[in-house]
């Protein structure tokens, strides 16, 4: 080539890597791409924590006013959600019209054990009114209905007082007002399921939840209210979580997997567990200590995953052949030379591999087919391009795991299970940026845990919801989930 030639390529050649370094190094800051798609290993890196509102992003734009600039300390200040100290009160404006009067009056004297009859005299103690949402045939209806709760004089002289009974309850240190369910509530079991599931499984944010009651049932709600109901529920929901990783524990298969999740802007992982009729999901950091708190350190089982380190200790496991076969695809139609034919071989073998262990061809087959797919790892294993390397090296260094399934027909070649019971999560996450606090975390994850579990066991998760809840909050035994039907 002539010189002029040469600087005209070299010319070029810088412009495409400018080009390119530029574009690989945009994120949301800096290009119009949603904050959701940034990298979140970087985004820690940064310190900067995730924008939790849009209201609290526009007004950091907002206040450029030059009288602010003297003093930036003073919108530095993090403020706490909700409330302020000092901000007007919210108080509700819409009556509420009863349409049903209940009277909850002792029925058995606590000292004498008599029957407490309608004849003696009665004096009302409390009365609260409770909404409730009431399903019928193809049919939403929120109705509202006075408790009344009485007292009454046995004749042997003691004062039987009926009250509204106290449940669960959740306290957190320094709080103001901790989360106690009682059957003392504006919302009744049903519409605080309704709410819950707006919010878990519609992933509606509380100010939408709010919106969709007022224009769609003509109900008033503040926030607070809305929030208390999503969290009752996930604090009802934490005994049975407790019960459902007993079932984990127990299960022969086990699915699992992870995906980065946020609290308050901190990188945290979702790791989510699937049996064959229990799903339970778990907020912590991505230590091998998450993984204990989930399967327990003596799982006999067997686990399907990804190649995710953590996992490599366990001795009776099943790498997910999807993950490799995206990897060799990423070879066979990447710019890598030598590597394409490696990728595209391994492509081919793992899916036929795959294919014949479903349709039972006989071992003979599948021998040769698995010595073809290691003899093939193995001639690439010191290739000069470093992606063929590392695939190469990975599929021989974990390759009990890569073909477990082959000798046990009942396992699965794939981790969909998993990634599929994440797939819920990780939209929610990209609409809301993840949890606030730890006990949020929790609760969300325990909320889930039921909802997929119930789906997963062909069990209606709302009626068993509202069950929990009304459980939780009359300190009764909570409901247990019924098992699968079929099985
Ligand atoms: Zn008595």
């Amino acid at each position: 080539m002539s010189r002029e030639q040469l600087e005209e390529l070299a010319w070029r050649l810088h412009e495409l890597a400018r080009l390119l370094a530029n574009r690989a190094g945009e994120d949301s800051s800096t290009s119009s791409r949603p904050p959701s798609s940034d990298d979140p290993f970087r985004r820690e890196e940064r310190g900067k924590p995730v924008a939790a509102d849009p209201d609290g992003a526009a007004a950091d734009s907002s206040d450029t006013a030059p009288e602010k600039a003297g003093k930036p300390d003073k919108n530095k200040i993090a403020k706490g959600p909700g409330k302020q100290p000092g901000a007007k009160g919210h108080w509700r404006c819409q009556p509420i019209v009863v349409s049903a009067e209940v009277a909850h009056a002792p029925m058995v004297c606590a000292a004498c054990s008599a029957a407490l009859g309608p004849d003696l005299k009665r004096r009302c103690v409390s009365a609260h009114d409770s909404l409730e949402l009431v399903r019928g045939d193809m049919a939403l209806q929120v109705t509202a209905t006075r408790h009344s709760y009485f007292a009454v004089r046995c004749p042997c002289g003691h004062d039987n007082v009926e009250r509204p009974r106290v449940g669960l309850s959740s306290l957190i240190e320094g709080r103001k007002r901790n989360l106690r369910m009682s059957e003392r509530c504006l919302v009744g079991p049903m519409l605080a399921t309704f709410i819950a599931a707006l919010s878990l499984r519609c992933r509606l944010s509380r100010r939408k939840i709010q919106e969709f009651l007022r224009d769609w049932l003509d109900l008033e709600l503040g926030v607070a209210t809305i929030e208390r109901c999503i969290h009752e529920f996930g604090l009802a929901s934490e005994p049975v979580v407790e019960r459902l990783i007993e079932d984990v524990r127990a299960a022969e298969i086990v699915h699992l997997d992870e995906t980065p999740w946020y609290q308050r802007g901190v990188l945290l992982w979702m790791w989510v567990a699937v049996t064959a009729a229990t799903i339970v999901y778990r907020i912590g950091s991505r230590r091998k200590e998450e993984l204990a708190a989930l399967i327990g350190d003596a799982f006999l089982g067997w686990l399907v995953t990804d190649g995710y380190g953590a996992y490599r200790d366990h001795p009776r496991r099943q790498r997910c052949l999807a993950h490799l076969i995206r990897k060799a695809l990423a070879l066979a139609e990447g710019y890598y030379g030598a590597g394409s034919g490696f990728g595209r071989d391994l492509v081919r073998d793992l899916r036929r591999l795959i294919a014949r262990v479903h349709d039972g061809a006989d071992a003979d087959a599948l021998e040769r087919l698995t010595t073809r797919i290691k003899w093939n790892c193995q001639c690439n294993r010191h290739e000069i391009e470093k992606k063929v390397r590392d695939l190469a090296g990975e599929i021989l260094k974990d390759w009990d795991a890569v073909i477990a399934f082959v000798s046990d027909p009942n396992l699965p070649p794939t981790n969909n299970d998993a990634e599929r019971a994440l797939r819920h999560a990780v939209i929610a996450r990209r609409i809301s940026f993840g949890t606030r606090t730890d006990e949020g975390s929790r609760f969300y994850a325990a909320g889930l845990s039921v909802i997929d579990t119930c789906r997963r066991r062909g069990v209606e998760p709302w009626a068993y919801a509202c069950s929990l809840i009304a459980a939780a909050r009359a300190n009764l035994t909570l409901p247990t989930i019924p098992a699968k039907a079929a099985a």
